[in-house]
């Protein structure tokens, strides 16, 4: 039988865990997404025929985040 240093009088009660619906998660869940998704996009692919931005800025501005990630780059 298991003991406890607190009375079974003065334990306070646990809270119930709070219930998050899905329904309110979801649309943040999917802007994560995309926002992840544009952020792959701009550090990994923006450079040559992919490239949707005129310049190299884009290319030279990640261009440590890219090497930290592993995408080939030169
Ligand atoms: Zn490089």
């Amino acid at each position: 039988m298991a003991q406890s240093a607190i009375p079974a009088q003065q334990a306070e009660p646990r809270p119930a865990p709070m219930r998050v619906p899905v329904r309110d998660v979801l649309p943040w869940a999917v802007f994560a997404v995309a926002l992840a998704a544009v952020l792959i996009y701009l550090v990994g692919a923006e450079q040559g025929a992919t490239s949707l931005f005129g310049g190299t800025w884009v290319h030279e501005f990640t261009h440590d985040g890219r090497h930290l990630l592993g995408f080939p780059c030169h």
